[in-house]
């Protein structure tokens, strides 16, 4: 099995967005146990990559730092870390974040060095996380260009995947950014398949992995099932 890992903030908070560090912890050490090995991105998409894990931060919330690389660290695994470079510093208010959604204090410069140091990738969110369905070709570029000459002006590597803000995205948006970058996530909510459209790679939302059981049997198919359903499920619901 070949998955993709989505997780927002390490926190004890229970919102949304929020993993507890206890259940990250144990997600890590139920990867270690499967031998189910922790990949970067590039290894995983390989095609002579049989199975293997890649884990993904969206936004760069501040408990980024503070607790998931303890347990990344502990662990030994990679991870890759989608910034939307106008927040950091700030909070997760940008403009079209909907109201009822949890504030979250964001990243420094000086702790995303840091994480860059300790081997997390550093990608791209773009710079103020808009609905890129909305933008004109122009209004892309700016978006893509500017949070990508920030992150490597400042770390000196330039962002190589994207994740799509919300996972919003039509054909002009997947276009643009097949591109422009190796490959990027969206929220489409599968395992991957052995051929992949790497523009358009689906994810498994911390939220549904919450739960033990699906942590003890992440790689059986039982899991395979109920996380197959769930996606349907969403889908229909049009919260893709
Ligand atoms: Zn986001």
């Amino acid at each position: 099995m070949k998955a993709i890992l989505t997780f927002h903030s390490i926190d004890t908070s229970g919102s949304v967005l929020s993993c507890a560090p206890e259940a990250f912890a144990n997600l890590l050490d139920a990867l270690g146990k499967s031998g189910l090995p922790v990949l970067g991105l590039d290894e995983l998409l390989l095609q002579e990559t049989e199975a293997g894990i890649a884990i993904t931060f969206d936004d760069g919330m501040h408990s980024v730092f503070t607790a998931a690389l303890p347990a990344l660290r502990d662990h030994a695994a990679a991870a890759h870390l989608f910034l939307t470079t106008c927040a950091i510093e700030k909070n997760n208010q940008w403009p079209g974040q909907p109201r009822n959604a949890p504030e979250f204090d964001m990243l420094t410069w000086d702790e995303i060095e840091r994480l860059h140091e300790a081997g997390i990738f550093i990608d791209s969110h773009t710079h103020s996380h808009p609905d890129m369905r909305e933008l004109s070709d122009d209004e892309m570029f700016h978006e893509c260009e500017l949070a990508d000459d920030l992150i490597e002006k400042r770390l000196g590597r330039r962002p190589q995947y994207f994740a799509y803000p919300y996972g919003y995205r039509n054909d002009a948006v997947c276009n643009y950014i097949r591109n422009r970058y190796k490959g990027a996530v969206s929220t489409e909510l599968r395992t991957l398949s052995s051929r992949e459209d790497h523009a358009q790679l689906p994810r498994l939302d911390s939220y549904y992995l919450k739960n033990h059981w699906l942590q003890r049997n992440l790689d059986s198919s039982l899991s395979r099932m109920y996380l197959s359903v769930r996606g349907v499920v969403r889908t229909l619901r049009g919260t893709q």
